[in-house]
Protein backbone atom coordinates (compact mmCIF):
# COMPACT_ATOMS: atom_id res chain seq x y z
CA UNK A 1 0.00 0.00 0.00
CA UNK A 2 0.87 3.59 -0.54
CA UNK A 3 2.36 5.17 2.21
CA UNK A 4 -0.18 7.79 2.17
CA UNK A 5 -2.67 5.53 2.31
CA UNK A 6 -1.72 3.43 5.22
CA UNK A 7 -1.24 7.04 7.24
CA UNK A 8 -4.95 7.60 6.56
CA UNK A 9 -6.06 4.02 7.34
CA UNK A 10 -3.97 4.61 10.64
CA UNK A 11 -5.73 8.21 11.24
CA UNK A 12 -9.38 6.59 10.79
CA UNK A 13 -8.95 3.42 12.97
CA UNK A 14 -7.21 5.75 15.17
CA UNK A 15 -10.33 8.17 15.17
CA UNK A 16 -13.06 4.96 14.83
CA UNK A 17 -10.96 3.88 18.42
CA UNK A 18 -11.78 7.61 19.49
CA UNK A 19 -15.38 7.40 18.94
CA UNK A 20 -15.84 4.00 20.51
CA UNK A 21 -14.06 4.69 23.67
CA UNK A 22 -15.94 8.08 23.80
CA UNK A 23 -19.45 6.66 23.77
CA UNK A 24 -18.45 3.55 26.14
CA UNK A 25 -16.46 5.94 28.27
CA UNK A 26 -16.49 4.93 31.56
CA UNK A 27 -14.50 5.08 34.95
CA UNK A 28 -14.32 4.13 38.79
CA UNK A 29 -13.75 6.49 41.62
CA UNK A 30 -12.67 5.37 45.37
CA UNK A 31 -12.66 7.56 48.29
CA UNK A 32 -12.76 7.50 51.88
CA UNK A 33 -14.93 10.46 53.21
CA UNK A 34 -17.75 10.34 56.27
CA UNK A 35 -16.09 7.45 58.04
CA UNK A 36 -16.69 4.93 55.26
CA UNK A 37 -15.22 3.80 51.69
CA UNK A 38 -17.12 4.66 48.62
CA UNK A 39 -17.02 4.07 45.27
CA UNK A 40 -18.58 5.95 42.23
CA UNK A 41 -18.85 4.65 39.40
CA UNK A 42 -20.30 6.55 36.10
CA UNK A 43 -20.49 6.30 32.42
CA UNK A 44 -20.05 9.20 29.51
CA UNK A 45 -17.21 11.45 28.00
CA UNK A 46 -16.60 13.27 31.44
CA UNK A 47 -16.88 10.36 33.64
CA UNK A 48 -13.48 11.54 35.49
CA UNK A 49 -14.24 15.10 35.78
CA UNK A 50 -17.63 14.13 36.92
CA UNK A 51 -16.42 11.57 40.02
CA UNK A 52 -13.86 13.89 40.78
CA UNK A 53 -16.53 16.78 41.47
CA UNK A 54 -18.76 14.30 43.57
CA UNK A 55 -15.90 13.18 45.39
CA UNK A 56 -15.08 17.36 46.42
CA UNK A 57 -18.43 17.90 47.07
CA UNK A 58 -19.13 14.88 49.09
CA UNK A 59 -15.84 16.30 51.60
CA UNK A 60 -17.25 19.48 51.65
CA UNK A 61 -20.19 18.20 53.13
CA UNK A 62 -18.56 16.23 55.11
CA UNK A 63 -16.98 19.50 56.54
CA UNK A 64 -20.13 21.02 57.21
CA UNK A 65 -22.04 17.96 59.07
CA UNK A 66 -18.83 16.04 60.98
CA UNK A 67 -19.81 15.48 64.44
CA UNK A 68 -15.88 14.98 65.14
CA UNK A 69 -14.16 17.73 62.44
CA UNK A 70 -13.74 20.90 65.23
CA UNK A 71 -14.61 23.27 62.69
CA UNK A 72 -17.97 21.51 61.48
CA UNK A 73 -21.17 23.95 61.71
CA UNK A 74 -23.02 20.43 63.98
CA UNK A 75 -19.66 20.74 66.03
CA UNK A 76 -19.08 24.28 66.53
CA UNK A 77 -23.06 24.02 67.55
CA UNK A 78 -22.65 21.11 69.46
CA UNK A 79 -20.22 22.25 71.67
CA UNK A 80 -21.10 25.88 72.02
CA UNK A 81 -21.75 27.26 75.29
CA UNK A 82 -24.66 28.94 74.82
CA UNK A 83 -26.48 26.00 72.43
CA UNK A 84 -26.82 28.80 69.63
CA UNK A 85 -24.97 28.40 66.28
CA UNK A 86 -25.49 29.35 62.11
CA UNK A 87 -25.99 26.30 59.67
CA UNK A 88 -25.44 27.02 55.63
CA UNK A 89 -27.60 25.56 53.62
CA UNK A 90 -26.84 22.05 53.67
CA UNK A 91 -26.59 21.23 57.24
CA UNK A 92 -30.24 23.76 57.60
CA UNK A 93 -31.54 21.34 54.84
CA UNK A 94 -30.75 18.20 56.89
CA UNK A 95 -31.81 20.27 59.81
CA UNK A 96 -35.17 20.57 58.61
CA UNK A 97 -36.11 16.89 57.09
CA UNK A 98 -34.73 15.27 60.11
CA UNK A 99 -36.94 17.26 62.18
CA UNK A 100 -39.83 16.83 59.72
CA UNK A 101 -39.21 12.75 59.36
CA UNK A 102 -38.58 12.62 63.68
CA UNK A 103 -42.29 14.39 63.70
CA UNK A 104 -43.81 11.99 61.21
CA UNK A 105 -41.67 8.67 62.55
CA UNK A 106 -42.68 9.63 65.86
CA UNK A 107 -39.31 9.85 67.13
CA UNK A 108 -37.94 6.32 65.61
CA UNK A 109 -35.49 9.43 63.67
CA UNK A 110 -34.27 11.61 66.10
CA UNK A 111 -31.38 14.01 65.21
CA UNK A 112 -31.06 14.63 68.58
CA UNK A 113 -29.66 11.43 70.06
CA UNK A 114 -25.94 12.06 70.30
CA UNK A 115 -25.32 12.84 73.60
CA UNK A 116 -27.19 9.16 74.02
CA UNK A 117 -25.12 7.70 71.42
CA UNK A 118 -21.77 9.12 73.18
CA UNK A 119 -22.76 7.97 76.72
CA UNK A 120 -22.94 4.30 75.21
CA UNK A 121 -19.39 5.22 73.85
CA UNK A 122 -20.29 4.71 70.04
CA UNK A 123 -18.98 8.01 69.28
CA UNK A 124 -15.61 7.35 71.07
CA UNK A 125 -15.47 3.12 70.38
CA UNK A 126 -14.56 3.24 74.54
CA UNK A 127 -17.92 1.08 74.81
CA UNK A 128 -20.17 1.27 77.88
CA UNK A 129 -23.53 0.52 79.30
CA UNK A 130 -23.99 4.04 81.32
CA UNK A 131 -26.16 3.39 84.94
CA UNK A 132 -30.05 4.03 84.21
CA UNK A 133 -30.11 7.81 85.82
CA UNK A 134 -27.37 8.65 83.82
CA UNK A 135 -29.86 7.49 81.02
CA UNK A 136 -32.40 8.87 82.66
CA UNK A 137 -30.53 12.71 83.02
CA UNK A 138 -29.66 12.91 79.53
CA UNK A 139 -33.15 12.00 78.18
CA UNK A 140 -34.49 15.45 78.33
CA UNK A 141 -31.66 16.42 75.97
CA UNK A 142 -33.33 14.56 72.80
CA UNK A 143 -36.59 16.03 72.50
CA UNK A 144 -36.18 17.11 68.94
CA UNK A 145 -39.43 19.12 69.53
CA UNK A 146 -37.20 21.82 71.33
CA UNK A 147 -35.01 22.69 68.52
CA UNK A 148 -35.24 26.12 67.49
CA UNK A 149 -34.76 27.84 63.60
CA UNK A 150 -35.07 31.28 63.25
CA UNK A 151 -34.03 32.43 59.05
CA UNK A 152 -30.62 34.73 59.55
CA UNK A 153 -28.76 36.56 57.39
CA UNK A 154 -25.69 35.89 55.36
CA UNK A 155 -22.65 36.38 57.20
CA UNK A 156 -19.73 37.30 55.98
CA UNK A 157 -18.42 34.40 52.75
CA UNK A 158 -20.33 31.78 54.29
CA UNK A 159 -24.13 32.04 53.35
CA UNK A 160 -26.47 31.34 56.86
CA UNK A 161 -29.56 30.19 56.28
CA UNK A 162 -30.71 29.65 59.52
CA UNK A 163 -29.34 30.48 63.33
CA UNK A 164 -30.08 27.23 64.99
CA UNK A 165 -31.23 27.53 69.28
CA UNK A 166 -30.90 23.89 71.48
CA UNK A 167 -32.16 24.73 74.49
CA UNK A 168 -29.91 23.27 77.71
CA UNK A 169 -31.11 20.86 80.50
CA UNK A 170 -29.63 20.00 83.58
CA UNK A 171 -26.65 22.43 82.79
CA UNK A 172 -25.78 20.34 79.24
CA UNK A 173 -26.10 21.11 75.81
CA UNK A 174 -29.06 19.01 73.59
CA UNK A 175 -26.38 17.64 70.21
CA UNK A 176 -27.41 17.21 67.25
CA UNK A 177 -26.38 14.48 64.45
CA UNK A 178 -26.96 13.64 61.17
CA UNK A 179 -25.25 9.91 60.96
CA UNK A 180 -28.89 8.66 59.85
CA UNK A 181 -29.27 10.95 56.95
CA UNK A 182 -26.10 12.33 55.91
CA UNK A 183 -24.68 10.07 53.49
CA UNK A 184 -28.62 9.66 51.67
CA UNK A 185 -28.08 13.18 51.68
CA UNK A 186 -24.70 12.84 49.93
CA UNK A 187 -25.91 10.15 47.46
CA UNK A 188 -28.64 12.23 46.16
CA UNK A 189 -26.32 15.97 46.31
CA UNK A 190 -23.77 13.36 43.97
CA UNK A 191 -26.81 12.40 41.72
CA UNK A 192 -27.40 15.94 40.74
CA UNK A 193 -23.64 16.81 40.04
CA UNK A 194 -23.36 13.68 38.08
CA UNK A 195 -26.01 14.90 36.13
CA UNK A 196 -24.96 18.62 35.57
CA UNK A 197 -22.07 17.07 33.83
CA UNK A 198 -24.00 14.90 31.19
CA UNK A 199 -23.64 11.87 32.72
CA UNK A 200 -26.79 9.55 32.20
CA UNK A 201 -25.48 6.33 33.93
CA UNK A 202 -23.86 6.16 37.02
CA UNK A 203 -23.70 3.85 40.20
CA UNK A 204 -22.93 5.28 43.85
CA UNK A 205 -22.15 2.88 46.94
CA UNK A 206 -21.62 5.18 49.93
CA UNK A 207 -20.72 2.80 52.46
CA UNK A 208 -23.51 0.21 51.37
CA UNK A 209 -26.12 3.12 50.43
CA UNK A 210 -26.45 2.45 47.00
CA UNK A 211 -28.10 4.94 44.48
CA UNK A 212 -28.29 4.77 40.50
CA UNK A 213 -28.53 7.49 38.25
CA UNK A 214 -30.23 5.83 34.83
CA UNK A 215 -30.37 2.30 33.91
CA UNK A 216 -26.95 0.96 33.41
CA UNK A 217 -25.28 1.32 30.30
CA UNK A 218 -23.51 -2.07 28.51
CA UNK A 219 -20.52 -1.69 25.82
CA UNK A 220 -23.20 -2.00 22.84
CA UNK A 221 -24.58 0.86 24.19
CA UNK A 222 -27.95 -0.83 25.53
CA UNK A 223 -29.33 -0.06 28.53
CA UNK A 224 -30.40 -2.34 31.46
CA UNK A 225 -32.01 -2.15 35.08
CA UNK A 226 -29.02 -2.41 37.78
CA UNK A 227 -29.13 -5.33 39.95
CA UNK A 228 -28.43 -3.96 43.69
CA UNK A 229 -27.36 -7.01 46.48
CA UNK A 230 -29.14 -6.77 49.42
CA UNK A 231 -26.87 -7.83 52.08
CA UNK A 232 -27.75 -10.98 54.48
CA UNK A 233 -27.19 -9.07 58.14
CA UNK A 234 -25.10 -12.76 58.71
CA UNK A 235 -22.10 -11.92 56.18
CA UNK A 236 -21.85 -13.90 53.01
CA UNK A 237 -23.42 -14.00 49.84
CA UNK A 238 -26.81 -11.53 49.62
CA UNK A 239 -29.97 -12.27 50.88
CA UNK A 240 -31.67 -11.10 47.51
CA UNK A 241 -30.87 -9.05 44.31
CA UNK A 242 -33.36 -5.90 43.72
CA UNK A 243 -33.49 -4.23 39.83
CA UNK A 244 -33.64 -0.43 40.11
CA UNK A 245 -33.45 2.55 38.20
CA UNK A 246 -32.90 6.03 39.19
CA UNK A 247 -32.96 5.09 42.95
CA UNK A 248 -31.42 4.47 46.24
CA UNK A 249 -31.18 0.72 47.75
CA UNK A 250 -30.29 1.75 51.55
CA UNK A 251 -30.20 -0.92 54.07
CA UNK A 252 -30.26 -0.52 58.32
CA UNK A 253 -29.18 -3.42 60.67
CA UNK A 254 -28.26 -4.34 64.12
CA UNK A 255 -24.72 -5.77 62.03
CA UNK A 256 -23.19 -3.10 60.99
CA UNK A 257 -21.73 -1.55 64.40
CA UNK A 258 -22.29 -2.79 67.89
CA UNK A 259 -20.61 -4.41 70.90
CA UNK A 260 -21.23 -7.06 73.55
CA UNK A 261 -21.18 -6.96 77.29
CA UNK A 262 -19.23 -10.05 79.18
CA UNK A 263 -22.47 -12.00 79.10
CA UNK A 264 -22.62 -11.81 75.30
CA UNK A 265 -25.70 -9.10 74.98
CA UNK A 266 -25.56 -7.42 72.28
CA UNK A 267 -25.79 -3.44 71.99
CA UNK A 268 -26.22 -1.58 68.58
CA UNK A 269 -25.66 1.65 67.12
CA UNK A 270 -28.97 2.52 66.33
CA UNK A 271 -30.74 3.86 69.46
CA UNK A 272 -34.24 4.07 70.65
CA UNK A 273 -35.13 7.23 71.49
CA UNK A 274 -38.27 6.10 73.62
CA UNK A 275 -35.90 4.25 76.27
CA UNK A 276 -31.98 6.19 75.79
CA UNK A 277 -30.91 2.56 74.90
CA UNK A 278 -29.78 0.33 71.72
CA UNK A 279 -32.76 -0.58 69.53
CA UNK A 280 -33.71 -4.39 70.03
CA UNK A 281 -36.31 -4.37 67.26
CA UNK A 282 -38.01 -8.04 66.16
CA UNK A 283 -36.19 -7.62 62.91
CA UNK A 284 -32.12 -7.94 61.74
CA UNK A 285 -32.13 -5.80 58.69
CA UNK A 286 -34.68 -3.08 56.89
CA UNK A 287 -33.84 -2.56 53.21
CA UNK A 288 -35.47 0.90 51.61
CA UNK A 289 -35.84 1.53 47.75
CA UNK A 290 -36.80 4.80 47.36
CA UNK A 291 -36.59 7.90 44.85
CA UNK A 292 -34.33 9.11 47.16
CA UNK A 293 -30.82 8.89 49.17
CA UNK A 294 -32.16 11.22 52.35
CA UNK A 295 -35.40 9.78 52.86
CA UNK A 296 -34.14 5.93 52.01
CA UNK A 297 -31.42 6.82 54.59
CA UNK A 298 -33.94 8.28 57.17
CA UNK A 299 -36.75 5.69 56.45
CA UNK A 300 -33.95 2.62 56.69
CA UNK A 301 -32.95 3.87 60.36
CA UNK A 302 -36.46 4.76 61.59
CA UNK A 303 -38.43 1.97 60.33
CA UNK A 304 -35.04 -0.63 61.87
CA UNK A 305 -35.93 0.86 65.23
CA UNK A 306 -39.87 0.87 64.86
CA UNK A 307 -40.00 -2.88 63.79
CA UNK A 308 -41.39 -4.97 61.56
CA UNK A 309 -45.52 -4.19 62.16
CA UNK A 310 -45.04 -0.57 63.07
CA UNK A 311 -43.08 -0.63 59.48
CA UNK A 312 -45.34 -2.02 57.88
CA UNK A 313 -48.10 0.17 59.10
CA UNK A 314 -45.86 3.08 58.22
CA UNK A 315 -45.65 1.48 54.72
CA UNK A 316 -49.54 1.68 54.20
CA UNK A 317 -49.88 5.04 55.50
CA UNK A 318 -47.65 6.83 53.31
CA UNK A 319 -47.22 4.45 50.57
CA UNK A 320 -43.91 6.11 48.88
CA UNK A 321 -41.72 3.52 48.91
CA UNK A 322 -40.80 -0.29 48.91
CA UNK A 323 -38.65 -1.73 51.44
CA UNK A 324 -37.60 -5.53 52.30
CA UNK A 325 -37.61 -6.68 56.06
CA UNK A 326 -35.23 -9.41 57.21
CA UNK A 327 -36.42 -10.88 60.09
CA UNK A 328 -34.41 -13.92 60.63
CA UNK A 329 -32.71 -16.78 59.09
CA UNK A 330 -35.81 -18.29 57.78
CA UNK A 331 -37.93 -14.93 57.87
CA UNK A 332 -38.19 -12.28 54.89
CA UNK A 333 -40.74 -9.88 54.30
CA UNK A 334 -41.22 -7.60 51.09
CA UNK A 335 -44.07 -5.00 50.17
CA UNK A 336 -46.20 -6.15 46.83
CA UNK A 337 -44.35 -3.36 44.88
CA UNK A 338 -41.19 -5.31 44.78
CA UNK A 339 -42.86 -8.81 43.22
CA UNK A 340 -40.93 -8.55 39.99
CA UNK A 341 -38.07 -6.81 40.99
CA UNK A 342 -36.45 -8.58 43.49
CA UNK A 343 -34.82 -11.77 43.24
CA UNK A 344 -34.23 -14.22 46.80
CA UNK A 345 -30.95 -15.55 46.41
CA UNK A 346 -31.24 -17.57 49.94
CA UNK A 347 -33.34 -20.19 51.08
CA UNK A 348 -35.89 -18.41 53.40
CA UNK A 349 -38.02 -20.79 54.57
CA UNK A 350 -40.86 -17.59 55.58
CA UNK A 351 -41.80 -15.22 52.38
CA UNK A 352 -44.15 -12.66 52.88
CA UNK A 353 -45.21 -10.24 50.59
CA UNK A 354 -46.61 -6.96 52.35
CA UNK A 355 -50.53 -6.01 50.41
CA UNK A 356 -52.09 -3.28 51.47
P1 LIG B 1 -27.94 4.39 59.72
O1 LIG B 1 -26.70 3.60 59.51
O2 LIG B 1 -28.37 5.21 58.55
O3 LIG B 1 -29.08 3.55 60.22
O4 LIG B 1 -27.65 5.49 60.83
C1 LIG B 1 -27.10 5.15 62.08
C2 LIG B 1 -26.42 6.36 62.69
O5 LIG B 1 -27.39 7.37 62.98
C3 LIG B 1 -25.77 6.05 64.03
O6 LIG B 1 -24.42 5.69 63.85
C4 LIG B 1 -25.94 7.34 64.82
O7 LIG B 1 -24.95 8.28 64.45
C5 LIG B 1 -27.26 7.86 64.33
N1 LIG B 1 -28.44 7.32 65.05
C6 LIG B 1 -28.52 6.24 65.87
N2 LIG B 1 -29.80 6.00 66.25
C7 LIG B 1 -30.55 6.96 65.62
C8 LIG B 1 -31.95 7.28 65.60
N3 LIG B 1 -32.85 6.54 66.26
N4 LIG B 1 -32.33 8.35 64.88
C9 LIG B 1 -31.44 9.10 64.19
N5 LIG B 1 -30.12 8.86 64.18
C10 LIG B 1 -29.68 7.81 64.88
MG1 LIG C 1 -30.20 5.80 57.77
Amino acid sequence: MHKKNVLITIIIKLFALFLLSGCSNESTKAFQAMNTLMTVRSFGLKSEKANKAVQKRISELEETISTTRTTSEIFVLNHSNDGKGIFSKDASILLDFSLSMAKKTNGALNPCLYPITTAWGFTTENFRVPPQTEIDSLLPLTDFTKVQTIKAESQGKKTAVVSVILPQFNRKNMQLDFGAVGKGYAGDEAIKILKSCGIKSAILDLGGNVQVLGGKKSSDGSVSDWNIGVKSPWGGEPAGGVKIRDKCVITSGGYERYFEDENGKRYIHIMDSKTGRPAEPDVASVTIVADTGIYGDALSTALFVMGKEKAIEFWRTYNDFEMIIIIDQDSIAFTEGLKDSFKLLQPFKNIQIINH
